[in-house]
């Protein structure tokens, strides 16, 4: 599942969007409320997208690689973990 805003992409790979689990830990994470524990499990929250202060604790709560934030506004450039 991937939602992009003007700024920033979030991408979370779909092997775990559904983990109830992981959209708690993301959920509590973002400082700006990009993500949100739903029943079907991590939902991004768009309007909130270009809020993203590129803190890295949403990557730093998930397992390696699932969870992308993109620079939109640098070529797509991926934040570092
Ligand atoms: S980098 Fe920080 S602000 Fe941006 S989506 Fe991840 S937790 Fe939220």
């Amino acid at each position: 599942m991937r939602k992009d805003g003007l700024f920033i992409g979030v991408e979370v790979d779909d092997a775990v969007a559904g983990d109830a689990e992981l959209a708690r830990k993301l959920d509590d994470a973002c400082p700006v409320d990009i993500y949100a524990a739903s029943e079907s499990g991590v939902d991004i929250v768009e309007k909130n997208l270009d809020e993203c202060v590129l803190c890295g604790l949403c990557l730093q709560a998930s397992p390696p690689g699932t969870v992308k934030v993109l620079k939109l506004y640098d070529d797509e450039a991926v934040l570092a973990a």
